[in-house]
């Protein structure tokens, strides 16, 4: 039975540190030497589930703690039965849609796994394979793979699974979203019959559960937050304005000293590029982070992220899955996402780690249509909050046209998004709430800003680093 957390008392033990879940004590040695003091309850539900050999189907966003979930229990059974071979076959394979998720699963099993022995490889694209090769030749026990390039060196003899005991399919919402789903069950043939397999989504729409329902063997359900639910500690707001006004609101809004540390979600790659430029002029250190950049850039602006180099990401949504940094105060949607469970995967990325966090729209006329279907499948509200005053002169030309395809005729959303708009009259700085809960000043997070710093941004523009 699920109680008001979301987590099944049925599976609470009354310890509820690490040892009491029965993993091996090099693994809890290494988590309290990362500073972990506590499972988080995805892991308390899951772990001895997953010791005894359960399949599991977890239902559980990004920040919950669900890589530990998974990957410790494996690294349990892998340190128990070690296997004195040469060819070490892998025996655990994890599956990810995207590169920097992988990496990032690698980074926290490394970490996990610091004080027991085994070897892991992770396997993506967009780089060179013949590193992946050579030491898929030396020996693994773990694979952390994207499914692309892994089916690729599957394909040409040089990957065989014949031998996993271990499957994990993480983000599958996102890799069905991605396109992936022939690629994953290509992989899936080429798995033993006899296997533990663990599946996590953070939503659970029909494709995915059809996809579970094919792989997983009576399966222990965990969920850690109902469907589709936005986390609580998240304070979401939204402000209605113009689309040529956005830039303004986003340099003002990033200027407020409460903004430690933002994720910017932009539609497209070219606008990611576009908003990072403007940020930077206005003294903002930001880097765009999205598909068309290679992995050592993605890697590098991550890395000056995580490091406080810079005050903003501004991401894709594709680029954003796996960003792993606890310390987001903010993700603000330069536009919101046509695809309404995008929404909750975005502000997912603040309150991070049993922190709170904030998220805020910029919502164009066009645009309202999506945050409609967004409130609908979050089951709330978003605040309305009022934006800056934006002054015709201040407000930047158009963007030039790239060589992209044209944009559809009424905007982002097309004719959907435009139907949905109201006429221009709800412009500007006007905020209704149409009987929402409404806040009064700052949509940033609780600080006030002092009077005249709504123009910071514009103030400083004539020191801007050149980072984008
Ligand atoms: P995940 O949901 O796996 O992406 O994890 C989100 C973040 O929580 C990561 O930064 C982990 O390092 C961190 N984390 C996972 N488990 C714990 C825990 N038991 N205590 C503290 N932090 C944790």
């Amino acid at each position: 039975m699920l109680n008001p957390n979301g987590v099944d008392e049925s599976n609470i033990l009354d310890s509820t540190n690490f040892d009491a879940l029965g993993l091996n004590q090099s693994l809890v040695r290494a988590l309290l030497e990362a500073g972990y003091t506590e499972p988080t309850p995805i892991q308390v539900q899951a772990i001895p589930k997953v010791i005894e050999g359960h399949d599991l189907l977890g239902i559980a966003q990004t920040g919950t703690g669900k890589t530990a979930a998974f990957s410790l229990p494996i690294l349990h059974h892998l340190n128990a039965k070690q296997v004195e071979s040469k060819a070490r076959h892998p025996r655990a394979l994890i599956l990810a849609p995207t590169r920097e998720l992988a990496i990032q699963i690698a980074d926290s099993i490394k970490l996990y796994g610091s004080h027991i022995a085994f070897k892991q490889t992770s396997i993506f694209g967009g780089v060179g394979q013949n590193p992946q090769v050579a030491a898929l030749k030396r020996g693994v026990d773990v694979i952390v793979a994207t499914p692309g390039r892994l089916l690729d060196l599957v394909n040409q003899g040089l990957c065989h699974l014949g031998h996993i005991e271990y499957f994990v399919l993480d983000e599958a919402d996102r890799m069905l979203d991605m396109g992936f789903i022939h690629d994953v069950k290509k992989i899936v043939a080429k798995l033993p019959r006899k296997r533990q397999t663990l599946f996590f989504s953070a939503t659970m729409p029909k494709s995915v559960s059809a996809l579970a329902g094919d792989l997983l063997h009576k399966p222990v359900n965990v969920s850690v937050t109902a469907q589709a639910t936005t986390v609580d500690r998240i304070d979401q707001s939204v402000i209605f304005t113009p689309q040529n006004h956005k830039q303004l609101q986003l340099i003002h809004l990033l200027s407020d000293e409460a903004v430690t540390s933002a994720i910017v979600f932009t539609r497209t790659k070219h606008r990611a590029n576009r908003v990072s430029l403007a940020l930077s002029k206005a003294g903002i250190s930001s880097e765009p982070i999205h598909g068309n950049k290679s992995q050592g850039a993605r890697q590098r602006a991550l890395g000056a992220f995580k490091a406080g180099e810079i005050k903003a990401l501004v991401a894709t949504d594709i680029a954003a899955r796996g960003i792993d940094v606890d310390a987001v105060s903010h993700v603000i949607n330069f536009e919101l996402p046509n695809v309404s469970e995008d929404y909750v995967h975005r502000i997912g990325r603040t309150a991070r780690a049993g922190a709170s966090g904030n998220a805020i729209s910029l919502c164009a006329p066009d645009e309202r249509a999506f945050l409609k279907s967004i409130e609908k499948l979050i089951k709330l509200s978003i605040s309305v909050v009022k934006g800056i005053e934006v002054r015709d002169e201040d407000v930047p030309p158009p963007e030039p046209r790239g060589p992209r395809p044209p944009r559809r005729s009424g905007g982002p959303g097309g004719g959907r998004g435009s139907r949905g708009a109201k006429p221009s009259g709800e412009q500007g700085g006007r905020h209704k709430s149409g009987g929402q809960k409404r806040r009064p000043a700052s949509a940033v997070g609780q600080k006030q800003r002092p009077a005249g710093s709504g123009n910071a941004g514009r103030r400083r523009r004539s020191q801007a680093p050149k980072t984008a």
